[in-house]
């Protein structure tokens, strides 16, 4: 089936092709070169990182994140059930057990008063993530850590510019990850950054990134071999992507324009429908400010989500739902995940539904999505 109206739409800002030009003209089109370090310095600059590394995906920043913490089989992670797979997998891959936490019914993010309880003497990391790019309690979250000497991990693949507190969401952990897969705000394919807040970190992350070798401080002139030295992967993306970032990033101001402006116009013109048909529309705390990823509406039952998804897909809009629990997954009862295990999850992973919400969405389009979401609002409070 041919959709008239995407989930997603890939958008280019427009320097993005001359900048791939630029980088062959520059004769470097392996990682790491003129392009990679715009971008490194971006994040510095923009949300005060000590250090950014971009990757090849989110995926692969947490998984250097579980090797630069050096998880290891026996180790726990406290991550919250209500993710995609990556959060938790990046630590499995290490050999850590998932503990699978709970989110709150009100942002979808982990719930931080379930987490002390998680805690044990084999707690290496508590991993939140930023739900739809609004904030977890993250002082609540590190202030916890720090008593607890845990490391926090942000997955801030949604988050990007969003802040808790007044504070750049990425900023709170020790680290966190960012992803520029194409279904994020900013985008380049497949894409991602490990940013390090703490620069005990910054010299090993560099080895791991390049396959387990010193070869950064070589060319920098402080070690007179290039040797492999730790354990490592190809972490590092080629510089045509970052300089196809790069004319993303630039353009952060106007991608996040356009997509508050879609984002308040759903909210605004859903939210009499929502009162009525007993659907709820996202909840953004006073304390928050969200990065505008997604638009997403809880229905009131699997059967009422089952038949928007359908009803607009009649129409030719596609909209689409995530997360089933990870606790419930194939792999997650492996640790013994079970139903009941964290309700809320188990409950709006049934319920939710993600609108289309891309940049270059025009005013029409929106405005047949909004009409298909009430018709149907209309037709099943009939039925
Ligand atoms: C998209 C996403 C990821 C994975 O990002 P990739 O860049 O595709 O690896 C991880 N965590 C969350 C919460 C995501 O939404």
């Amino acid at each position: 089936m041919r959709y008239r109206i995407t989930f997603n739409r890939p958008f280019l800002s427009g320097h993005e092709l001359e900048n791939i030009q630029k980088a062959f003209d520059l004769g470097h089109s392996a990682g790491d070169g003129a392009f990679t370090h715009k971008c490194h310095e971006w994040f510095e600059k923009r949300l005060g990182v000590k250090k950014a590394l971009l990757t090849t995906s989110c995926t692969s920043a947490l998984e250097m994140a579980a090797i630069l913490l050096n998880v290891q089989e026996g180790d726990e992670v406290i991550v919250p059930s209500f993710t995609f797979v990556s959060t938790v997998n990046a630590f499995v891959l290490r050999g850590a057990t998932p503990v699978f936490v709970d989110v709150r019914p009100d942002t979808l993010n982990i719930d931080e008063k379930l987490i002390e309880g998680r805690i044990t003497r084999r707690t290496k990391a508590i991993v939140p993530v930023h739900y739809a790019g609004v904030g977890c309690e993250m002082d609540a979250i590190t202030r916890l850590a720090e008593d607890k000497r845990i490391v926090v991990v942000e997955d801030n693949a949604h988050g990007l510019l969003g802040k808790f507190k007044g504070r750049f969401l990425g900023t709170w952990g020790e680290m966190a990850t960012q992803s520029f897969h194409e279904t994020k705000n900013v985008i380049c394919g497949e894409g991602g950054a490990l940013l390090l807040n703490d620069s005990q970190f910054i010299d090993r992350a560099e080895i791991i990134r390049e396959k387990g070798t010193n070869r950064k401080r070589f060319f920098r002139g402080q070690v007179d071999k290039y040797s492999w030295v730790d354990i490592g992967s190809s972490f590092l993306p080629s510089d045509i992507l970052a300089a196809f970032l790069l004319s993303q990033l630039e353009s952060i101001e106007r991608i996040q324009g356009l997509r508050k402006r879609l984002w308040n116009r759903y909210s605004e013109e859903l939210s009499s429908w929502a009162e009525t048909t007993g659907a709820t529309l996202p909840q953004i705390p006073k304390h928050c400010e969200q990065s505008y990823h997604m638009f997403y509406v809880l229905m009131p039952s699997p059967d009422a989500r089952a038949g928007m998804i359908e009803s607009l897909k009649a129409r030719g809009i596609q909209a689409v739902f995530h997360y089933l629990p990870l606790h419930l997954s194939e792999m997650g009862k492996r640790w013994g995940g079970k139903v009941g295990d964290c309700p809320v999850t188990e409950q709006v992973s049934d319920c939710v539904v993600r609108l289309p919400f891309f940049n270059a969405m025009t005013e029409s389009e929106q405005g047949e999505v909004i009409d298909a979401v009430k018709g149907y609002g209309r037709m099943a409070k009939a039925a």
